[in-house]
């Protein structure tokens, strides 16, 4: 197999060797002693290597001293070791190839010099070759292993839940639906108007907002399981924290209550924080460089930290005392509001220090399938709230009594019938159980610093842009 830079850089491969390097110049400069250094990057780690050309080289004043950022090469020589500082290796190159040029280096749209991230969104097919987003896409890699290697470690499954759905997890509006329909041609009511009802092959049909309900009759079969994939929200909001399509972890746990869902998320968090710690050094070094110099001192902390674990009651008592004492929120507090990112950071950066999950909220702001307290007011939901971001998990104890159940669809006058599979888990060896759900982009953000979910994912979709 090929070497990559990453191997060369890590002492991987023994001084001396013949290698090949196949990447990108990052950089070009040329000494008058007669070489030009070139910083060459491929990807696999965020430092460039430096071969040096001499020049001497056949192609020296043809082409080498033409390349500028992002010219992709293929250079053979000798590994040796370097004698300025800052890097061990690099390669003393006895042929440069150009594989391919760069057109018009002026007017290159991601060239060397800074880019505002507003101008790389305009990009997104060129923005992954920046510093920036090529550690973004580490980060979000190392993440996404992380997850799975959790959840292998502990006796989970991953279930692959579908993204076409007519299940509504959240009782809620926003879903995009999916339509079939023949738009020159559409079926209409008796009034004449298109007939949306039936646009899946004569079925309604959306795309998924939340795996759960789907996981949660794998979990009452097989105890641990996890979902993790893309899921989709037709909420008109352009914040920088919403994204129409973004991916969503769900893991689900038999046998098991609010108390055990809370344990589950802290140590969970705790596991991927650590592992981008550990695993993505030298990007983190970057982010903590140029982007949030706080970024690895907040993830040291989240990870020693022990979360707070706070009633909603409670919390929605301190934010009161704190508004009664002039802190000014743009949403009043009261019991009963559905908390704003301005209350869930206040609780954690003025109040707490620290992550705090949130827990037992009033059922009349949470969906149906979360469960009942004894006191008719509140249900066992969760939400993991994190110093600097504020919401990134939202989980629950799940309602596991038909009766109950049954009693909430009526409540809130959603149908038996289309929630009768659901139903069925309740009715056929049911067991408490719980799980939640961690937005992937919020978690990159965390550990990034990046202010904006768009910069995040690699094509982001908000409304009105799904370009790329
Ligand atoms: P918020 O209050 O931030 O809108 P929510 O309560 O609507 O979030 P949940 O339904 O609880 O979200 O979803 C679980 C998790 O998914 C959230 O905690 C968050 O991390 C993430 N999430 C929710 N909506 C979005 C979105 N539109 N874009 C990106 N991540 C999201
Ligand atoms: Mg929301
Ligand atoms: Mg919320
Ligand atoms: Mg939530």
């Amino acid at each position: 197999t090929k070497h990559t830079i990453k191997d060369y850089l890590n002492g991987r491969v023994e001084v001396g060797s013949q290698v090949t390097l196949e990447g990108w110049v990052r950089t070009r400069r040329d000494s008058k002693a007669g070489f030009s250094f070139l910083q060459i990057h491929d990807g696999s780690c965020f430092d460039p290597i430096q071969a040096v050309a001499p020049a001497t080289l056949v192609n020296y004043q043809s082409e080498i001293l033409h390349l500028t950022t992002h010219c992709a090469v293929r250079v053979v020589g000798t590994l040796i070791e370097s004698q300025g500082k800052g890097q061990r290796f690099e390669v003393q190159a006895e042929r440069v190839e150009v594989v391919g040029l760069v057109e018009n280096p002026d007017s290159y749209p991601v060239s060397a010099k800074r880019h505002s991230f507003e101008h790389l969104r305009t990009v997104a097919h060129l923005r992954p070759r920046t510093n920036t987003f090529g550690a973004v896409a580490r980060v979000r890699d190392c993440l996404s292993s992380a997850v799975h290697r959790f959840f292998h470690e502990h006796g989970f499954l991953w279930v692959h839940t579908p993204i076409i759905t007519t299940s509504d997890a959240e009782g809620a509006g926003a879903m995009f639906r999916v339509s079939t329909l023949d738009l020159a041609n559409p079926p209409r009511d008796d009034q004449g108007d298109v007939d949306f009802s039936a646009d899946f092959f004569g079925k309604a049909a959306s795309l998924t907002v939340s795996g759960q309900l789907n996981v949660e009759a794998y979990c009452l079969a097989l105890s641990r399981v996890y979902t993790f994939g893309p899921t989709f929200r037709a909420e008109n909001s352009n914040t920088t924290r919403h994204l129409a399509e973004f991916w969503m972890i769900e893991p689900e746990i038999a046998f098991a209550n609010l108390s055990d869902d809370a344990d589950l998320a802290e140590e969970f968090l705790k596991f991927l924080f650590q592992a981008v710690l550990n695993e993505r050094p030298d990007d983190m070094a970057f982010f903590a460089q140029h982007v949030d110099k706080d970024c690895i001192t907040r993830l040291e902390a989240f990870v020693a930290a022990s979360f707070e674990r706070m009633e909603y009651t409670d919390a929605i008592k301190a934010l009161e005392k704190a508004q009664a004492k002039g802190e000014k929120f743009e949403f009043p507090v009261r019991w009963g509001i559905d908390l704003q990112s301005e209350h869930e950071r206040y609780l954690t950066e003025s109040l707490v220090g620290r992550p705090v999950v949130l827990m037992n909220y009033p059922k009349d702001i949470k969906a149906f399938y979360m469960r009942m307290n004894d006191d008719g007011r509140t249900v066992a939901a969760m939400d993991v709230l994190a110093p600097g971001i504020g919401e990134i998990i939202g989980g629950s104890q799940r309602e596991e009594r038909l009766d109950v159940l049954d009693s909430r669809l009526d409540e809130l006058g959603l149908s038996k019938e289309h929630y009768a599979w659901y139903r069925d888990l309740r009715r056929y060896g049911t067991v408490p159980h719980a799980g939640f759900g961690l937005g992937f982009e919020r978690t990159i953000i965390y550990a990034t610093g990046m202010a904006n979910i768009r910069d995040v994912i690699p094509y982001p979709r908000t409304p009105g842009n799904a370009e790329f």
